[in-house]
Formats: C-alpha cells, sequence, structure tokens
C-alpha cells in the first residue's frame, strides 16, 4: 500500500484552473503537467499517476491526443482518464469516452462534483489493481501464479524475438517432496513450499526477473535479457540458497531439503514459450537423473 491517498496528475495549460484543481484536491498528491507532451512523460514516469485530470484543448498536443497515446500504452493503459474541458458538446464528450477515458467534466466545474468523482474513480482503481493481484498471486507462497508466470513469459518472450535477445527459463523442483510430505505431514510440506518460494524470489536481482509457483512444488523463474551462462549462475545461486536454509527433510538418508533446476534458453528450436517449458522440463528430469540438487 501506497502512504498517499492517491497520487492525481493534473494536465492543464491555464494557471488559474490548476490553483481551482489543486485546492480542490487537497488531500492528494498532485503531479502538475502544463502540456500534452509532460502528461505523457509524468504518466509513464517511475511514479506513476492513479487518475489523470486531462484538458483537453492545451499548447502543441491536445488531451484526446494524449488520451490516445497512453491508453495504447501497457504501462499506462489502466490508469483512469478524466477529461476536463470547455468543449461540452455531445459529441466531444462522446469521442472522449470512447477514446477510453472514464469520465468527462465540463468547464466551469464545480470544486464539490470534482472531488467527488475522483473520490469515485481512485476507489474503482484500488479495487481494480487488488483484484488484478490477486488474480495473479499464488495464495499460498504469495509468489507470482501460473497465470502471470505464463502472461511473463509470453510476453518476454516475443520481446526477445523482436529484439534478439536472450532469455533464460529455469524449471526448479524440490527434491523427494513427496517423502517429506508423508512422513512430517502437509502442514510442515506448506511451510517449506513457503520459504523455497521466498527464498527463490530473494535470489533476483533485476526488476525484469519474475519467480512464480508454476503447481505444486515446482517453480518457475524468467530471466529477460540473460544469456545461458547467466542463467546458470542465477540457478546455482538459488540452488545454494535453498540448500542454505537447512530446512529439515524428515527421511533417515536425506539431510535437508534441496531443488533441482533445468535452466534453458531461447534456441533455434525454441519457437514459442511453450517449447522454452517443455526444454526447461526435460532438462530438470536429467539433473534428477544425474542426482538431485544440481543444474543441468
Ligand atoms: P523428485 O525428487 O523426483 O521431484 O520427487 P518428488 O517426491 O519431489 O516428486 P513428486 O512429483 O512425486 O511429488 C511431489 C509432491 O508434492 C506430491 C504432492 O503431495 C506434493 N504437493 C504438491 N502440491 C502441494 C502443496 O500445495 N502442499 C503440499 N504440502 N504438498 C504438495
Ligand atoms: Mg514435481
Ligand atoms: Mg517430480
Ligand atoms: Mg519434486
Amino acid at each position: 500500500m501506497t502512504a498517499h491517498k492517491g497520487r492525481v496528475l493534473i494536465a492543464e495549460d491555464e494557471m488559474v484552473n490548476i490553483k481551482v484543481l489543486v485546492a480542490t484536491l487537497d488531500e492528494y498528491e498532485i503531479v502538475i503537467a502544463k502540456t500534452g507532451e509532460q502528461a505523457i512523460s509524468k504518466a509513464l514516469s517511475s511514479q506513476p499517476p492513479d487518475l489523470i485530470l486531462l484538458d483537453i484543448n492545451m499548447p502543441g498536443m491536445d488531451g484526446y491526443e494524449v488520451c490516445r497515446i497512453l491508453k495504447k500504452n501497457l504501462e499506462s493503459m489502466d490508469i483512469p482518464i478524466i477529461f476536463i474541458t470547455v468543449q461540452a458538446s455531445v459529441e466531444d464528450e462522446t469521442k472522449g469516452l470512447e477514446m477510453g477515458a472514464v469520465d468527462y467534466i465540463s468547464k466551469p466545474f464545480s470544486p464539490a462534483i470534482v472531488r467527488a468523482r475522483v473520490a469515485n474513480h481512485l476507489e474503482l482503481k484500488q479495487q481494480r489493481d487488488l483484484l488484478h493481484q490477486l488474480n495473479m498471486t499464488d495464495p499460498l507462497t504469495k509468489i507470482a501464479n501460473r497465470r502471470r508466470l505464463d502472461e511473463y513469459l509470453t510476453t518476454s518472450f516475443y520481446q526477445a524475438q523482436r529484439t534478439d535477445s536472450e532469455l533464460c527459463l529455469l524449471m526448479i523442483d524440490i527434491d523427494n517432496f513427496k517423502a517429506l510430505n508423508d512422513l512430517a505431514g502437509h502442514d510442515y510440506g506448506d511451510d517449506c513450499l513457503r520459504q523455497v518460494a521466498q527464498s527463490v524470489a530473494a535470489s533476483l536481482q533485476r526488476s525484469t526477473e519474475l519467480a512464480a509457483r508454476f503447481g505444486g512444488e515446482e517453480f518457475c523463474v524468467i530471466l529477460p535479457a540473460t544469456e545461458i551462462i547467466e542463467g546458470r549462475k542465477v540457478a546455482e545461486k538459488i540452488r545454494a540458497n535453498i540448500d542454505a536454509l537447512q530446512l529439515n527433510h524428515p527421511a533417515a538418508d536425506i539431510n535437508n531439503v534441496t531443488v533441482s533446476i533445468g535452466c534453458s534458453a531461447m534456441n533455434v528450436e525454441t519457437d514459442d514459450p511453450n517449447a522454452l517449458f517443455k526444454l526447461a522440463d526435460a532438462l530438470l528430469y536429467q539433473a534428477k537423473q544425474k542426482g538431485r540438487n544440481c543444474i543441468v
């Protein structure tokens, strides 16, 4: 959760309007853009707004064009936009809403109505974000789930193809997990799954890298822009970190919980994301054959 109630971007070229809006929305963090170009760069910054109040008439790029660009961009397409403008004909309002704006307020505006509409749309946005988050998270381990994994792998795969860059996929499987469950119980098994998942996630460094639960006691890691040699190093770090947790394994002949990892990278034969999964899985099988707690 962010500490503030919401960050609102006001894209408006007239100082009087900016002043009234800032005073009206004093409970939010406000970011101001005086041109369409500024509005786009602030919407796409590392601290994006939760909502945008967008004037239509601005010098240079107008509000419609700003809306069109932001709704096309994956990073900004979910930020609600409210047009706030003197152009209030039925055609204008329809055009704005059809471009993906959530609301349309005409000038001169009533501060109370602006405040109420902004509050409503921010609440809806927060609910959507929460739903999206839940939809993409594995409830047991709290890391990304299979849905998020599939989505992110598809995006990363085709981006790597387009930009001719490397991509590694790790398939990680806990060793002898069935025996652990059978001997120490399902609750202890669940606890191990949580700790292994957190360790996998904590072993990653770049924000573009994703750790996800594939299913059961299997996890995947996606490493965009990573060559196989580097991918193998990440896999080795994950394996060593889990070994170092020294999670007790109840079988008499096994000291602690370990994982085996199949480390795959895109090649001429992996012409779709699923082929990369299959390759990683085949390599994981080899790691199991080699005696577990290792990487192939
Ligand atoms: P290997 O070293 O070859 O991977 O052997 P394994 O015993 O780990 O492999 P197997 O696939 O036979 O066993 C996986 C076990 O994982 C079986 C199932 O009971 C357990 N499992 C799957 N999902 C969960 C879960 O959510 N919680 C718990 N506690 N156990 C789970
Ligand atoms: Mg398995
Ligand atoms: Mg297995
Ligand atoms: Mg296993």
